[in-house]
């Protein structure tokens, strides 16, 4: 009985920590390209000022309890904060429930989960940036690449030394593999339709995807990224929301594909893309 209660609390508490930190990152998402401080002074309203009381700061329920607006210049909030704080906790149940493969067959539980919720916490907030300026901040790869190989050293070498090295060696590989592919295809693609196609922080955002999902998770996950760009860049411009050959961020599809791959696993893509080339 207790285990059952366990097994339906855990994804409840899972989720109001994912929200938790889901209000943090909508912090970082707006800070970080200001050049503010992340945790100096506390969160205040972006119009007057104000400075948010205790209950305000709450995830969701601060915001529902304003009913949107601020309680002092009465002016709205974005609804994007709660959202975002509703897809963290989204994201943290996802990983919680995952199946994820990267990191090898016998990778510890517990240092597996803390892993993949510091994987969809550290992508929320780049796709976030990206979203807003094109553009994905240097500091966030590069440490988010340093990251994912400290983190695989630290998953893959209790492993057994000889699997555990060649996991890590792998990793390594596959962090080179992405940057170098995709500055190389962003070339040719410059070269072929004479302008540039893929942002720089594109082939940095494929290097820290493959610290963290070595070689056949970052190649699932990118199949999985130009798939999802391309039907909704299509949507896009047959919408008319999109206008020829107006640039579009790719680092949230790159995302959203990392994310599938962790949760899911790779044996599951893989299936899927034989049952997809089968039928
Ligand atoms: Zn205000």
């Amino acid at each position: 009985m207790a285990q059952v209660e366990l097994l339906t609390m855990a994804p409840l508490l899972v989720a109001v920590i994912g929200a938790c930190v889901g209000s943090f990152l909508n912090l970082v998402a707006w800070r970080l390209p200001r050049e503010e401080s992340l945790l100096l002074p506390g969160s205040h309203c972006p119009r007057c000022g104000t400075p948010l009381a205790w209950f305000e700061n709450l995830p969701i329920i601060g915001w529902l309890a304003l009913k949107g607006r601020c309680r002092h210049c009465h002016q709205p909030i974005a609804p994007r904060y709660v959202l975002v704080e509703l897809l963290s906790a989204g994201l943290w149940v996802a990983v919680l429930l995952g199946q994820p493969s990267a990191m090898g067959p016998n990778a510890a539980t517990v240092p597996l989960l803390l892993a993949g919720w510091l994987l969809v916490s550290w992508l929320l907030p780049m796709v976030l940036i990206d979203l807003d300026s094109l553009w994905l901040p240097e500091p966030l790869c590069r440490h988010g690449l340093l990251l994912g190989i400290a983190i695989t050293a630290l998953l893959a070498l209790p492993q057994g030394l000889s699997p555990g090295k060649a996991l890590l060696f792998s990793h390594l590989i596959a962090a080179a593999a992405g940057l170098l592919g995709f500055e190389a295809l962003s070339a040719l693609a410059e070269k072929v339709i004479g302008r540039p196609a893929l942002g720089l922080g594109d082939a940095k955002l494929a290097a820290l995807m493959g610290a963290w999902l070595g070689p056949m998770g970052l190649l699932l996950a990118v199949a999985l990224a130009v798939l999802a760009g391309a039907i909704i860049g299509s949507i896009g411009r047959l919408s008319g929301r999109l206008q020829r050959h107006q640039p579009f961020a790719f680092g949230p599809f790159l995302a959203l594909g990392a994310v599938a791959v962790w949760v899911m696993g790779e044996p599951f893509w893989i299936a899927l893309a034989g049952y997809a080339g089968a039928s």
